[in-house]
């Protein structure tokens, strides 16, 4: 029977990471295991900043954005040296298996450490939505939530003046929030890295929308989008007249209170990477498919690409003729 596991936040930040971080502790001491938190990602295993957790260290941290581990990029861990440092850490203290909570990269750095024979599973937690091999990731629909309220307070000042608006949201490879604020929040056009937008389609709809008198022209840009919002702003003022304003909204979205699907996300996942490694299951990583949580080895996980919902993109264009 396992005694005790430990627990590390890593790579990029994203709300729920604390609800997942309170679901594995409790689940761990619910079950007679003890769990440890890893402070700062990877550089913690390998400073050995490593510190038992007890059901009273997680209270109160479900509704908060971060994670009270704090998180870290770590280029020690990218070397054989930094990963055997790692692993003394974790033997030191008699630790048995680790949760890495985090976005791909973090899950090819337990995928490293599972191959050295340690026992990991990882928790998906990344605001960009980029892992093809789950539905969602923790931290997607609170970051979604936050753009799209920002849209809609956008809307409310771009109908007054009769403005249009540049949104730049965030997503360098992945254009999920763009795509899901931006059906949200009623955008007329949307800029993703994935696909190819035309200018012709976004000047028509401006000029038709100013024609049937529109008064607000909404345009969401993934920041990683072939045309960057500054370009999209030249292109509308030098073709419609409209007077364009860009926003950009950049970490706002990395932080705030998880939304309850997060939150729930966060705790059963949390839940099931622990109850999983008790019952002997490592190398995997937890993943949500049409609704259920379910375990994928860490490897296959990461080789399924992401697949962009085109449909989406095409809905967008029809909602906002
Ligand atoms: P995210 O987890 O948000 O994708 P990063 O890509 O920055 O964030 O990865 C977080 C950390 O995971 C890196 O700083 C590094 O320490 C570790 N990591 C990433 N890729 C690898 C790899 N191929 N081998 C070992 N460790 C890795």
């Amino acid at each position: 029977m396992m005694k005790k596991l430990a627990i590390l936040t890593s790579g990029g930040d994203a709300p729920g990471m604390n609800a997942a971080i309170r679901a594995v502790v409790r689940t761990a001491i619910f079950n007679d295991v003890k769990i440890f938190g890893v402070y700062m990602g990877y550089n913690g295993l390998i400073e050995g900043n490593i510190h038992e957790l007890k059901l009273s260290s997680v209270a109160d941290i479900i509704h908060r954005g971060g994670t009270v581990l704090g998180t870290a990029r770590s280029e020690m861990f990218m070397t054989d040296a930094g990963r055997k440092k790692a692993l003394d850490s974790l033997y030191n203290l008699g630790i048995e298996g680790l949760i890495v909570v985090g976005g791909d990269g973090s899950m090819r750095g337990a995928l490293e450490l599972s191959k050295l024979g340690f026992k990991v599973n990882t928790i998906p937690a990344t605001i960009d939505n980029d892992l093809g091999y789950t539905d969602y990731t923790i931290g997607f629909m609170t970051a979604v939530e936050t753009a799209t309220e920002a849209i809609s307070k956008l809307r409310d000042t771009s109908s007054a003046h009769g403005r249009a608006n540049v949104v730049e949201v965030m997503g360098r490879r992945c254009g999920d929030i763009a795509l899901y604020s931006g059906i949200a929040g009623g955008a007329e056009t949307i800029f993703v890295p994935e696909e190819d937008i035309s200018i012709d389609n976004l000047i028509e709809k401006a000029l038709n929308g100013v024609k049937r008198g529109k008064r607000h022209h909404i345009i969401v840009v993934a920041e990683g989008a072939k045309k960057n919002a500054y370009d999209i702003k030249k292109i509308m003022e030098e073709k419609t007249d409209i007077e364009t304003k860009v926003t950009v909204l950049g970490h706002v979205q990395r932080g705030g209170t998880p939304t309850v699907f997060d939150r729930i996300l966060a705790s059963e996942m949390g839940n099931c990477a622990v109850k999983s490694m008790i019952e002997g299951k490592s190398g995997y990583a937890l993943q949500s498919r049409c609704g259920d949580i379910k375990l994928i080895e860490i490897e296959r996980a990461l080789s399924i690409k992401k697949e962009f919902k085109s449909d989406l993109l095409k809905l967008a264009n029809v909602l906002s003729i």
